[in-house]
Parts: C-alpha cells; structure tokens; sequence
C-alpha cells in the first residue's frame, strides 16, 4: 500500500509532468471508485478545467483545479496513476481515465480495486483532513512530540504509530523499519519507553521516510510512479520482509517475522526485546550512518 513516499513520489511527478494541464474529457471506469459525489457529478464538474497542483496530505494525493474542486485519491494497496504517453496505455483494472490537452491521459488503475477518490470543495478538504497528525517531515513533528504525544500511553508502539491522528502517512513498511533503527520492540507499551528511545524513534521515523522518498519509493510488486517505474527503497530494507536474512544491525542474529496486532511485523528478537535494551546502549545507536 503505497504510504508516505510512495505518494510523495507520485505527486512530484504530477507536479513536474501534469500540472498546467486542461481536462479535456473524464470517464468513470469503475463504479465503486467514486465516494462522493456522484460519478457523473465527479465527470461532470472535471470536464474542463485546469490542474493548478499538486499536493499530498498523509496518503492522500491532492489534484488541485482552477474551479476550487480538489480531486483527493486514496492510492489503496494497488492504485496507480499513469500518464500515456510515454507509458502504453493501459488496458485492465482501469477506474477512472482524465483526458487531458496535448493529446495525453492519466490512467488511475488498482489490479486490487481498493482506490477511492472524492471532489471536494475547499471546506470539504479541510473537514477531511482535520483529524490527520502532523506531517512527519514538517516543522510541526518537532523534536519531543512522539514523546508528548505518547508518552503516557498503555497501548504498544507500533500500533500507535500507524495511527494516522499521531502521525501522517506511515504505514506498515516505514513502521517496522524505523522500530528497528530505533531498536524498539513493536509491541512495547509506549508508556514504557525511554527518553533516549524516543528520541531515536522521532528521528529514525524522519530518517527512514526521507529515505524512502530519495529511493522513489518501495516497489514489491504493484506500486509505480507516474511513468510506470518501479521505487528502489526495496533493495535498501533492513528488516521489512527480510524474514530469515542476518540482521543489519550485526548482532549475529536473523529477522523475524510475527503478527503484532493482525499485521506481518519484522523485527531483530535480540537487538530489538521485548523489554527494551536499557538506556546505556543508546549512546552508541545515535551514531549510526
Ligand atoms: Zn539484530
């Protein structure tokens, strides 16, 4: 499921390739893709006009038109959005087709037909977006939030992490992957942790999304930019689907896989436990590259 970086990724692409464009025509190829309003509304009121923007909000992508509308995807799980030409134009799992001026589209497909999308008018987006956390590469994820945030909370780490009211756009993949910079047990009780963990867990949670961005994103199998591409931070995980590999952390010992609240969690039993390593180790961790 495409999370922060992914869409990130797409939106600058939008940004660079699509902005400026005109819809010239639009078609809904799926019925269930359109939450609100109606399709033919959503046709109707997409005819015609100009993309100004892009944007990204959390895992939403933000389509900006001259008429005040903003077009908001939900890329779930197998969403892509693909400009043709260059990219061949698709022929299956097509949800909604923009034809734009200059003889281009943008195909938005999902082989798993998750997608949603929504055009809404300015007070609508606000609404929308109210409960979302702060954007975690933003001033507004200042250092000791996470900490404030949670610090007093019962309920374990990761979960609390996926929240999108905490904090915007991660998911499953950047989740795991800074627990184990941080090395913080998925499952400890946030009420449990330390001030130096925290303070890693703030910055590996900045580290590995920024990252994930400079590698266009983490391709397994359905996620691509706007030009069909794959992502490359796949090559760069350290224990995100790493199962049975040695752990990057050079403890000797192998990644694990386990369920922690109904999702495939990856963590390293010995440099991440489940009690927490104490703080003296922290030191050391604040150097790594
Ligand atoms: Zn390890």
């Amino acid at each position: 499921m495409p999370e922060l970086p992914e869409v990130e990724t797409i939106k600058e692409d939008l940004r660079e390739l699509v902005v400026g464009s005109k819809v010239e025509e639009a078609q809904v190829l799926a019925s269930a893709l359109v939450e609100q309003p109606s399709a033919e509304e959503l046709v109707r009121r997409l005819q015609g006009t100009e993309i100004i923007e892009a944007r990204r909000r959390a895992k939403h992508l933000v389509i900006d038109l001259d008429s005040g509308d903003a077009l908001v995807l939900q890329l779930k799980i197998g969403g892509q959005l693909l400009l043709v030409p260059p990219v061949e134009e698709p022929a299956t799992a097509l949800m909604l087709v923009l034809r734009l001026d200059g003889d281009r589209s943008l195909f938005l497909r999902d082989e798993t037909g998750f997608t949603r999308v929504r055009l809404l008018e300015a007070e609508g987006l606000e609404e929308r977006f109210a409960g979302l956390g702060p954007e975690p590469l933003s001033d507004e994820f200042r250092s000791g939030y996470l900490r404030q945030k949670l610090g007093g909370r019962r309920a374990g780490i990761k979960g609390l992490l996926l929240d999108q009211k905490v904090v915007s756009g991660i998911g499953n993949i950047y989740v795991d992957e800074a627990l184990f910079d941080a090395r913080i047990h998925p499952t400890r009780k946030a009420n449990t942790l330390t001030e130096g963990e925290w303070t890693r867990l703030q910055s590996a949670v900045k580290e590995n999304l920024a990252a994930g961005i400079e590698h266009r994103g983490t391709t397994f199998s359905l996620y691509r930019d706007v030009l069909g591409r794959r992502g490359h931070h796949q090559e760069h995980l350290k224990v995100f689907v790493q199962a049975g590999k040695p752990c990057p952390g050079g403890c000797g010992g192998k990644v694990v896989r386990k369920k922690v609240g109904g999702r495939a969690t990856f963590l390293c039993p010995a440099c991440q436990p489940e009690n927490g390593l104490g703080e003296e180790v922290g030191l050391e961790l604040e150097l790594r590259p």
